[in-house]
């Protein structure tokens, strides 16, 4: 009777972990559940920890669908309260108020999105759901220098590709009207000057904390000064705020708040001359478009006073402005200063080469969106500077693929050998141990066969070997080929399994990409290309398909006009 409960115990909490983590449930967390719970009732650790392991053992055997209905039907309640812990894994907003929080995830749209950004979107976007509040998408493009047009649509898409939905999108360049008002705003009040020093002159003053000439024109010139810039009859001149060229804190030194940019705006193209820095837009953008909780990286906290001294002087709503730690991966740079010139001189393939940490890069390998949502959402939101390694992304990777990959055999550095006495016959192997939805594939097999190398290589005449999920054979000669002759199909223990393909095989690529960069320098060998043949039904699996190929690792399909190529996912 006693048993029984503890199994039964058992059986919920184990369903429960394993659900919670794609179906593999950790039986340490399970234990002490368990222990947690039946404790109370007079149970003791040692009768409860080998039922435990058992039961976990036994859960572990059931797919993912299968343990989700059963938990269902035990204890529902727990399949529920599951879901939400995991969804809202991040610690609670301060002055945060359901249905009130507004989050904003602001792009420039200069390039691909990384994984970088990937973390501020995905963290913008579940606060805002979290809450039932509101996310927008604000493309930051007021340096009309760097914004490019494609990007755009090529930053949605990827947002899109990420699972990540907004309730409203706009341009900050926009609403560049809205911030010349507010810039004459401060111009009245004498809070903001126009500055025509050199910008050596500015920086050098900057850093020994001394004030430029401009710094005492009286408010009425600035006004004329500030038109003058509008209207292009003046040059070389920038609109400062008069913050304090003293303070320790240098980016109040005096920040830019707009400067002149001749060059055409993808948008608005030569409409406007003068735009505003990132310190201006950001803040007055945040505020005036109602964000209620803006997330920016840790490298601006100095930036912060000035932010909130420009929504002080312009008298505008201050939001609850946090930081968290840029998120990057050891060995794979995000920074176009050292991508760029791989591109160009045709080291990395492009921006969704598999080195590298783009999502494009990252879709192309077979890293899945929900694997980098959950890889972004376990690194939090904490403001300590995090270079982790891909192993990481790789591992939340592996268990969300794991259990739905099919299985193919491939053979890299194929050798051929004849069995001798062969059967012919159709056989059927599962597509997967045991996920069974997946069905089976029919290979048909005759004397010859292609299998590694290095398999054969570590054997010697005389040993018997399975060709996996087949037969047995056995090594007659090594000296000029390999002569080998059926051995019956009685699994023998320990006899080694050999991955094989057969005659009627898929001769195909795999690229491997490895670390990127080592020790901040290009690795000349970070693509790896393996040849090798792939058992025959590959060369129906469609582009986008991440498959496992035994003993080598998970690899996505590439299938364009029937040439196959493989992009190695991880192990
Ligand atoms: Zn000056």
């Amino acid at each position: 009777m006693s048993k029984d409960k503890i199994q039964q115990t058992a059986r919920i909490y184990a369903l429960q972990n394993a659900v919670q983590f794609n179906g593999k449930a950790n039986p340490k967390a399970v234990v002490g559940k368990v222990i947690a719970v039946l404790q109370k009732e007079g149970f003791s650790p040692k009768e409860i920890i080998p039922i435990v392991n058992s039961v976990i053992v036994d859960v572990n055997k059931i797919v993912l669908d299968k343990q989700k209905a059963e938990l269902q039907k035990l204890a529902p309640e727990l399949l529920k309260k599951e879901k939400k812990e995991r969804d809202f894994s991040l610690p609670k907003l301060p002055d945060a108020e359901k249905g009130k929080v507004v989050t904003r995830f602001p792009p420039e749209p200069n390039g691909y999105l990384h994984i970088g950004h990937a973390k501020a979107a995905i963290v913008d976007y579940e606060y805002a759901r979290r809450y039932d509040g509101k996310f927008i998408l604000r493309f930051d493009d007021t340096n009309p220098e760097n914004a490019q047009l494609e990007f755009y649509e090529a930053q949605k898409k990827d947002l899109k590709w990420l699972g990540i939905e907004w309730d409203e999108e706009y341009r900050t360049s926009d609403n560049l009207e809205k911030h010349y008002k507010l810039a004459e705003r401060l111009i009245k009040q004498n809070n903001a000057y126009v500055c025509q020093c050199s910008p050596d002159d500015i920086k050098h003053g900057r850093f020994h904390g001394n004030e430029c000439n401009c710094c005492g024109t009286v408010c009425v010139d600035n006004q004329e000064l500030w038109k003058q810039m509008l209207n292009s009859s003046l040059d070389g001149a920038i609109l400062r705020l008069r913050g304090d060229m003293t303070c320790d804190n240098t980016a109040m030194r005096d920040p830019t708040l707009f400067r002149i940019i001749d060059k055409s705006h993808p948008i608005h193209g030569d409409k406007y001359r003068v735009w505003p820095t990132y310190d201006f837009a950001g803040a007055v953008e945040d505020s005036i478009s109602g964000v209620t909780h803006p997330f920016r990286t840790k490298e601006y906290e100095l930036r912060d006073e000035c932010y909130f001294k420009i929504l002080e002087f312009l008298n505008l709503r201050k939001p609850h402005l946090m930081e968290f730690a840029r998120l990057s991966i050891e060995g794979m740079p995000v920074s176009k200063r050292k991508i760029k010139p791989l591109i160009e001189s045709g080291k990395v393939s492009g921006y969704d080469d598999i080195r590298l940490p783009t999502l494009r890069g990252l879709k192309k390998r077979g890293i899945l969106p929900a694997a980098i949502k959950q890889f972004v959402l376990e690194q939090g939101i904490s403001k300590v500077e995090s270079s982790v390694t891909f192993g990481l992304l790789e591992s939340a990777n592996r268990k969300l693929i794991d259990p739905i990959a099919k299985r193919y055999f491939f053979v890299k550095d194929p050798v051929k050998i004849i069995v001798d006495n062969a059967p012919s016959i159709t056989k059927k192997i599962n597509l997967h141990p045991d996920n069974k939805k997946l069905g089976d594939r029919s290979i048909k097999t005759d004397k010859i066969f292609y299998v590694q190398k290095s398999d054969i290589d570590k054997l010697k005449v005389g040993d018997i070997f399975r060709l996996k999920d087949l037969y047995n054979v056995k090594i007659n000669d090594k000296k000029k080929e390999i002569s080998t002759e059926f051995a019956g199909d009685k699994l023998i223990a320990d006899s080694a399994k050999i991955q094989w393909t057969t005659d009627n095989h898929l001769k195909m690529k795999v690229f491997v990409p490895h670390l990127l960069f080592e020790k901040d320098k290009y690795n000349s060998k970070s693509l790896e290309q393996v040849e090798g043949f792939a058992e025959d039904a590959v060369s129906s699996l469609k582009t986008g398909e991440t498959i496992q190929f035994e003993r080598f690792g998970f690899v996505r399909i590439e299938n364009e006009n029937n040439k196959i190529t493989g992009y190695f996912t991880h192990k």
